[in-house]
């Protein structure tokens, strides 16, 4: 099925065998699309349900043909922690780590962060975890949080993930990987909370407190390499090398 396209429904479009179109769906399929009646794509509902649908002569409907099987999700829920970069910076991370794969995004406001977003921000970036899941055939569209303060967000990822990381960028800490590889075990045996959480720090970088507030609430504080990641690289490498050690 991978040659046909997705859309994401909400729930109340589909009754029994229908799914019925908004005008912008309708528009996107046919005249971005360029398909027509009876041409078929694959409409799910961000919450791990694909549908083999077929378009039906009034281009304003589809019927649902079947169910697809899919797996296309971590065998662990991962959720990325990020200080909002200045700019427009944040856009590529949330495409990123959607088509990486993590369940959960929190924006957060770091001592050092200078982005305050505005509601339409935080709109724009839910649309692109729902462009980047169609595109990556996710079955499930990940969350966009809405932005906390450092000390709120140590407090809400312990309610989500019990390997806990905080990436710093200088100082003689292990690296991810290795304690990634050496947590393999307990993936296998699973672990209370399947989880893993990363926290990714701004352009100034974190403060000294804030990487000691972390530690002290759980975090392991751990290395990407030995260069300096942009704030907009590092959640990427951070969250290939969590991908990289549970896929397969
Ligand atoms: N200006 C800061 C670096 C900030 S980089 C300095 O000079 O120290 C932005 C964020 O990316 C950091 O807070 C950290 O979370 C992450 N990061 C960048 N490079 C990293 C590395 N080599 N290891 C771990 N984290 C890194």
């Amino acid at each position: 099925m991978a040659q046909l396209q997705r859309l994401i429904i909400a729930s109340g479009q589909r009754q029994a065998q229908n799914i019925s179109l908004t005008e912008a769906q309708q528009h996107y399929l046919v005249r971005v699309l360029r398909l027509g009646k009876s041409d078929r794509f694959i409409a799910m509902d961000g919450q791990g349900n694909f549908w083999l649908s077929e378009l039906d002569t009034s281009l304003r409907q589809a019927k649902i043909l079947e169910f697809v099987h899919a797996e296309s999700e971590l065998i662990l829920a991962v959720m990325l922690m990020a200080a909002m970069p200045k700019g427009n910076g944040f856009n590529e991370v949330v495409s990123q780590a959607t088509e990486l794969g993590v369940s959960c995004i929190l924006p957060l406001k770091s001592d050092r962060t200078l982005l305050n977003p505005s509601p339409q921000r935080l709109q724009r970036w839910r649309r692109l975890t729902q462009e980047a899941s169609e595109q990556s055939e996710r079955q499930i569209v990940p969350t966009i949080l809405d932005p906390l303060n450092f000390t709120d967000s140590l407090e809400m990822s312990k309610t989500f993930g019990t390997q806990r990381y905080i990436c710093v960028a200088r100082g003689n800490v292990p690296t991810l990987l290795s304690c990634l590889l050496a947590e393999k075990l307990q993936v296998k045996t699973p672990p209370k909370k399947p989880s893993v959480v990363i926290a990714i720090g701004p352009e100034g970088g974190w403060t000294k407190e804030e990487v000691e507030q972390a530690t002290s609430a759980g975090f392991q504080a751990v290395s990407l390499g030995n260069r300096i990641l942009r704030a907009v690289t590092a959640p990427i490498v951070a969250l290939s090398l969590v991908v990289a050690s549970l896929d397969g």
